[in-house]
């Protein structure tokens, strides 16, 4: 089996990752991995058997009773199974991308991640999204990108999401939100969302998502042909 290609694209919440991310993949053939519903399916399992995010004590005793996997249906939409049931829809809300955020702090969790998606890369060409790819999980990546967008702009656009998915939403909230995610992503000890050296940033708050898309793929086409 050749080198896999690998495109690592990280940034702070609501810069437009995942769907970017999902359709650059569809249009190369590759696969796309989602690694913040890997964090989600975590803080989810956590929620349900009643541990606190914070409680490092808790997560460490409970974590190897949770077993992850992940599937691809036919159009290529990523599915989180939880200990075999699929939890891809209840892990898309506000709170658990919150509690997320402050599970993805602990080096048990992030351990227990790393060699799943690693191990994605190996076995397929990847356009994988996160906070860390580029730094810690593929720091060999074939082309690495920092997608990125104003507080303001980001937290437009989810709260839009929101509404459009027929959840009550503040701006004001949402912004907040953002921002404490923000903070929490780059302050953590361990691999804080940082951009790499060797990344391309790729700030879309002034284009469309036709427009994102196209910048990278010109970054990622130019890479390929070196
Ligand atoms: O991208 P998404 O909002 O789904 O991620 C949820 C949370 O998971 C993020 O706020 C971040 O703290 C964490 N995460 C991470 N490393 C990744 C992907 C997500 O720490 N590679």
């Amino acid at each position: 089996m050749g080198k896999k290609i690998s495109v690592a694209i990280d940034g702070p919440a609501g810069a437009g990752k995942s769907t970017i991310a999902r359709r650059l993949a569809g249009e190369l053939g590759y696969r796309y991995v989602d690694t913040g519903a890997i964090y989600r399916t975590v803080a989810y399992f956590m929620d349900l058997w009643g541990v606190s995010p914070k409680d490092v004590d808790g997560v460490n005793r409970y974590i190897d009773e949770l077993t992850i996997g992940i599937e691809y249906d036919d159009e290529g939409v990523q599915h989180m199974i939880m200990n075999g049931m699929d939890v891809t829809a209840d892990i898309r809300t506000q709170e658990i991308g919150q509690k997320a955020s402050l599970i993805s702090a602990h080096a048990v969790v992030r351990d227990v991640l790393l060699d799943m998606q690693r191990e994605m890369a190996e076995q397929y060409d990847v356009v994988m999204d996160g906070r860390d790819i580029g730094s810690v999980v593929l720091p060999k990546a074939t082309v690495k990108i920092f997608l990125t967008a104003s507080p303001e702009v980001r937290a437009r656009r989810r709260y839009k999401e929101l509404l459009e998915k027929g959840q009550k939403a503040k701006y004001e909230q949402v912004l907040k939100e953002v921002q404490q995610r923000d903070y929490q992503d780059t302050h953590r000890e361990i691999a804080p969302l940082k951009m790499c050296r060797d990344s391309v940033k790729v700030d879309t708050s002034d284009m469309t998502f036709e427009e994102s898309v196209a910048a990278i793929r010109k970054i990622i086409e130019e890479k390929l042909a070196k």
